[in-house]
Formats: C-alpha cells, sequence, structure tokens
C-alpha cells in the first residue's frame, strides 16, 4: 500500500489533470493515477468552451450557456465558477510558459473560428498565445503548406473548402508542399512525427530551410500541427521568422499534437507540487464504508495495488476514455458500477443523422453542484467527486465544449475534495 494522500485522482485527461492541479494549489499532497493519456493524446490544443447550442453557432459562449439545459454542467456549475475556472487554467497555462487567449470582437472576447485540415471552420475560445486570433481575420495573402508524405492534409482541398466561407474567400492562397525530411523517408508521415523534428533545434532546422524560399511573400501561414510537441513558443517564433510572418496551426486529425502540448503544460505546473503521477494503472474498484471511500484498487504493471486518499476525484472519462462501460442495453459507471438510467429502447439512444441529436452522447453520471454523484445507485461516500467527460448532460462533440467543461468540472471537483481533505470530513 502506498502513502495516503490527501486527493487521489483518476485519470489523466484535462479533467483529471486541472482537478490534481486545482487541488495541489490548495494546499494538498495528490497523487493521480491513469490508465492511459486519455482523448488529450487524440485532441486539438485549443479550449472548446462553447462552439453550438442547439444546433445554431455561437460567437459569445457566456450569451449561449443561458440556453442550455438546466442538467448541462455548466449549468449546475453557474456562470461565476464556469469563469474562475477558466481563470485558474489561464494563469496555470501562463506559469507553465504557454499562455492561452481569447480572440476579440469590437474589443469583446469571443469564439474565433479555426481553420482544420478538411477546410472547415471549428469555434474554439482559447488559443495558445503562440497563434494570434487577429491575424486570421485581417490576414490577405495565406500560404497553406503541408509537407510530403504527410497523407492527412492536402493543401489545395484546404484551399478550395475555405474559400467558401466569408471573410476567407476574399483571401489570396497559394498551395505548397514541403519537401519530406529525409530522403527515403517513410512514405506515410504524421503531424506529430514531423512535430517531433521540430522539437529540437538541429532537425528543426530542415523545416526552417523548407520554409525559407516563401520567406516575405504572404500574411500568414498556415501549417499542420507540426511546430513541436511540446509547449514551447519559441518554436512557432522560429517558424514565424523563418517565413516573415505568423506561422498558425490548422487542426488535425489524431494524433492530438496540440493535445499533447496543453498535457506537457500541466504537468509541468503539477510538477511544482506535492505531486505524483501513476501510470498504466487501470482503477478497477473502490472500497466504501460508512459513507466515505477509503481506497480506489488498481491494477498496475506491479499487481494489484491499494490508493488510499482522504478524497478522490474520478475523472474517468466517457466510453472513449473508459470510464463508462457499454454493454447491450446498459451503461454503468466503470469504478463505483453506477448503473446510468437510459431509455429502453436501445433505438432511441441515437438518430440517423451522424452530427444528429445523439442521446447516448450525453448519457454519464448525474453529479450536484459539488460534483458529488447523485441518483439512485450514486456510492454513498462524502468524499468521492465526478469531473469531465463521465458526467452527463451534455454533447461535447454537437456543442464544441470538450475542454471547457473538461477544465470547469475539473475545477470544481479539485476544489470540493481539496477542501474535504484540508478539513478531515472525510471521516
Ligand atoms: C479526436 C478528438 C479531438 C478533440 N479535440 C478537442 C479540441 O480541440 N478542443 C477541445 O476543447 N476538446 C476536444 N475534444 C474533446 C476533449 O478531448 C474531451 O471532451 C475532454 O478533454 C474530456 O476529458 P476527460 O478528462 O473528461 O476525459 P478523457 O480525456 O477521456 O480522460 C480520461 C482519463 O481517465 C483514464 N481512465 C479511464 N478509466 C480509468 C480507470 N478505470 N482507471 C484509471 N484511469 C482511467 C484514461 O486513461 C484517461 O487518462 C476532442 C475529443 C476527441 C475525441
Amino acid at each position: 500500500m502506498s502513502r495516503r494522500v490527501d486527493v487521489l485522482v483518476a485519470g489523466s485527461g484535462m479533467a483529471g489533470l486541472v482537478a490534481a492541479l486545482t487541488a495541489a494549489h490548495a494546499g494538498c499532497s495528490v497523487r493521480l493515477i491513469s490508465a492511459g493519456m486519455g482523448s488529450l493524446a487524440l485532441s486539438g490544443g485549443n479550449i472548446d468552451l462553447l462552439g453550438y447550442v442547439n444546433g445554431k453557432r455561437v460567437s459569445d459562449p457566456w450569451q449561449g450557456m443561458q440556453e442550455l439545459a438546466p442538467g448541462h454542467p455548466y449549468r449546475l456549475l453557474g456562470e461565476s465558477t464556469v469563469r474562475a475556472a477558466l481563470d485558474f487554467f489561464q494563469n496555470a497555462m501562463a506559469d507553465s510558459g504557454w499562455p492561452m487567449h481569447t480572440g476579440l470582437a469590437d474589443g469583446r472576447p469571443c469564439n474565433t473560428d479555426v481553420p482544420t485540415i478538411l477546410g472547415t471552420l471549428k469555434p474554439t475560445w482559447l488559443l495558445p498565445a503562440a497563434l494570434d486570433p487577429a491575424v486570421l481575420q485581417t490576414a490577405r495573402r495565406v500560404l497553406v503548406a503541408s509537407i510530403h508524405g504527410l497523407r492527412d492534409c492536402r493543401p489545395s482541398l484546404v484551399i478550395g473548402q475555405l474559400r467558401r466561407y466569408r471573410g476567407w474567400a476574399e483571401k489570396s492562397f497559394t498551395p505548397a508542399l514541403l519537401p519530406a525530411p529525409q530522403e527515403g523517408a517513410p512514405r506515410s508521415i504524421t503531424a506529430l512525427d514531423i512535430a517531433r523534428l521540430a522539437d529540437k533545434p538541429h532537425t528543426r532546422q530542415w523545416l526552417l530551410e523548407a520554409l525559407a524560399p516563401y520567406a516575405g511573400q504572404y500574411d500568414l501561414v498556415l501549417l499542420p500541427p507540426v511546430c513541436g510537441s511540446g509547449a514551447e513558443p519559441e518554436i512557432f517564433r522560429a517558424m514565424s521568422s523563418a517565413v516573415g510572418c505568423p506561422v498558425m496551426e490548422m487542426l488535425s486529425i489524431p494524433p492530438g499534437v496540440g493535445g499533447l502540448r496543453l498535457r506537457a503544460a500541466l504537468l509541468r505546473s503539477l510538477n511544482r507540487h506535492d505531486f505524483m503521477l501513476v501510470e498504466n494503472a487501470t482503477v478497477l474498484r473502490a472500497e466504501t464504508a460508512e459513507g466515505a471511500c477509503a481506497a480506489l484498487l488498481a491494477d498496475t504493471t506491479l499487481g494489484e495495488r491499494r490508493h488510499t486518499a482522504k478524497a478522490f476525484v474520478l475523472a474517468t472519462g466517457g466510453v472513449l476514455g473508459g470510464g463508462i462501460a457499454v454493454t447491450p442495453g446498459k451503461i454503468r459507471e466503470s469504478v463505483f458500477g453506477m448503473e446510468i438510467p437510459v431509455p429502453p429502447d436501445v433505438a432511441s439512444w441515437s438518430e440517423e443523422d451522424v452530427f444528429g441529436n445523439h442521446a447516448f452522447s450525453r448519457m454519464g453520471v448525474s453529479v450536484d453542484g459539488d460534483m458529488r454523484p447523485v441518483g439512485q445507485d450514486a456510492p454513498q461516500a462524502r468524499n468521492v467527486f465526478f469531473a469531465g467527460r463521465s458526467i452527463g448532460g451534455y454533447d461535447f462533440s454537437a456543442e464544441k465544449s470538450g475542454h471547457g467543461v473538461a477544465i470547469a468540472t475539473g475545477w470544481q471537483a479539485g476544489r470540493a475534495a481539496a477542501a474535504v481533505a484540508l478539513a478531515g470530513e472525510e471521516r
């Protein structure tokens, strides 16, 4: 058995990392145990707060939140809590050397439409400071570049699609295919392969030289996410100085280079505290007694381990992350085994339209405003809190609210767990 910590967090996706950092900031000793990286290994590096409500695009997420259903996590928390959570997150990112900021319209913060490698525009709230949202609007001459052998990004497709959008149709675009990093390189490479080459100055040189012939001719260069796999602003600066204008990245399909940068920045902050990360550990079950949780039992490479703490945050994600298990006709939370009430008719869980209103996307654990699980099947444990995608009541994919909900609920769960642990109220 390992040392009893103040707060034990299960899951190292965005929600778990934010919960851990919040509790650590409050002065708690924190251990984070995790089976894998979660969707940060797949996701982009921007923070989506709220891009759509009931299928309608929103420019101001705070206004859009008023129209969300009462059980939505943002409504449970309230606007001031969500704002405080995002402030905490932005301060933490700035401290870790990877600051993030919002775009502005008429001097007011708003969503920014960021191009994807498919040439669509995705509304997002926070972008790394290395990317200037204003440049996306004002740039007239745009170079859209990819790299030979990078299968996922075709500049001509991106340009053809971007021209359909107001504000983009008027821009002048040039496609470019930069040479492959090495002669005889494997035919198919990913953005992460290139980003790793950009990490080290001597291998980055190839990319800087490939961009040099385009220097001085453009207002903006759009690239797939290749400007380093860590959260290192100087790589963006080096790229921008090689072409003499801002370099910005398009959102891409997995691997999630941007998500890995967010993870790196958050771990950098966490490692300044009384914090320990235990990887490759899958929580199997919980021990509860007398109205409290005493321990989580985890399967590790060294066998089963018992992790004790004063308070617990479960940030184990949804079906993709492993926090929600689906069997025919039934959905369960995977650690406490809570059954999540669902309609008996499985056909009603989804719609034919792939982008439709799918009930299964909103299925998850019900919580109160402190992120304590509620409902008939909820564990009788005052020191257990949930965060992130394991919580129900929202559809991150349709709303474009993924990391936003993870940050807001992670912050609240981390705070509530820290309060219980520091007050010794777990007994
Ligand atoms: C392809 C893709 C791209 C996306 N892009 C963006 C984007 O650009 N911007 C944005 O805002 N959102 C994006 N999202 C959404 C966003 O990634 C998620 O909504 C959000 O981050 C969920 O975080 P989470 O921590 O709740 O869950 P997850 O990221 O799923 O993390 C769950 C964690 O729990 C661990 N775990 C699960 N079960 C156990 C167990 N029993 N024991 C121990 N550990 C366990 C997992 O290994 C993992 O570490 C994207 C999602 C996907 C799928």
